[in-house]
């Protein structure tokens, strides 16, 4: 595209809320077989909340809820926000009678599966099955069922262990944007398809993905692994692009030909893609491909 074609795109994208950053995201898209999403923030709305609590110790709910959220306090990860809020909604409901901790000590961050930290004098995980597994967390079989019944319902179920023994879980449910369906349908219609990547179990993203009516899923992966599955689909010859919002979808964001970032994601993401979704609507997919379809149609 010349100089003045690209202007005059970026200009209409811009006034749609598509800010494209380059000519080169513009020359690309027009090209592209096939979307990778993200799951959670990306096709889901990205606010998970708590839905269910059960206790497999002798904690309390009041302390059980403080520990995770001293675990939690900070995390960035938007079920980390959904654990604090809901704790704080049951001390409220509850009145509060012992005094809360606030934050742990020696927080860690294990990506795509949860967080670490100390509180008080006691070792706290949480996150999935896969942090318990590496954590050397035994997970027992009505954990195993709590887990499953609330995977089958695409809730993602958080796992609280307490001194090396999972002491409690939430399930959070975290949504479909209302447009992902129509989106997916739409984009097939072009010739597209769509894939889902992430980082959650293969239960609740499948469940998604079926809501989504996205057939391909990819689950368990980590920021990495979403990266390694763009360059796959690029070596079989496909122009791929990539929809994500967190900082774990970066590397998928850069690898991809063209790269979308959901405008109320993480800075990092929005530094990292070629196109940012300014209303975080997932039809600016389509807005986007469609710019740069009819700006390459009407030079060539
Ligand atoms: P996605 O690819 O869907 O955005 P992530 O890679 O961020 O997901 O996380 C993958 C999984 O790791 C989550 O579904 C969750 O089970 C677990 N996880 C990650 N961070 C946390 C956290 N702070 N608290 C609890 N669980 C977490
Ligand atoms: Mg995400």
């Amino acid at each position: 595209a010349t100089p003045t074609a690209v202007m005059v795109a970026t200009g209409k994208g811009a006034s749609q809320g598509v800010l494209i950053k380059g000519g080169n995201a513009l020359e690309k898209a027009h090209k592209v077989k096939t979307v990778v999403f993200d799951k959670t923030g990306t096709l889901t709305v990205g606010k998970p909340e708590v839905v269910s609590a059960v206790l497999f110790s002798h904690f309390s709910m009041e302390e059980f809820c403080d520990m995770a959220t001293a675990a939690e306090a900070n995390s960035e990860h938007p079920i980390a926000k959904a654990v604090v809020k809901h704790a704080k909604k049951l001390r409220q409901k509850f009145g509060s009678h012992t005094e809360q901790v606030t934050e742990a000590k020696d927080f860690e961050v294990h990506t795509g599966a949860g967080v670490s930290g100390k509180v008080g004098d006691k070792t706290v995980l949480v996150g999935n099955k896969r942090l318990m597994r590496t954590l050397h967390v035994p997970v027992e079989s009505a954990v195993e069922d709590y887990i499953s019944e609330n995977e089958q319902l695409a809730r993602t179920c958080v796992l609280v262990a307490i001194e090396g023994k999972v002491a409690g879980a939430f399930a959070v449910t975290d949504p479909v944007k209302p447009e992902a369906q129509v989106v997916v349908s739409f984009l097939r219609s072009m010739g597209i398809s769509s894939i889902m990547v992430t980082g959650d179990n293969w239960a609740t993203a499948t469940a998604i993905a079926k809501e989504a009516g996205i057939e391909k899923v990819i689950a368990e992966t980590d920021p990495i692994g979403k990266a390694d599955k763009i360059k796959e689909l690029q070596l079989k010859g496909m122009t791929v692009a990539m929809v994500g919002d967190g900082i774990n979808d970066s590397p998928a964001l850069v690898a991809a030909d063209v790269g979308m970032a959901i405008g109320a994601g993480t800075d990092v993401a929005i530094e990292a893609a070629d196109i940012v979704l300014i209303k975080s609507n997932l039809e600016d997919v389509i807005t986007a491909i469609d710019l740069s379809r009819k700006t390459i149609s009407r030079i060539r």
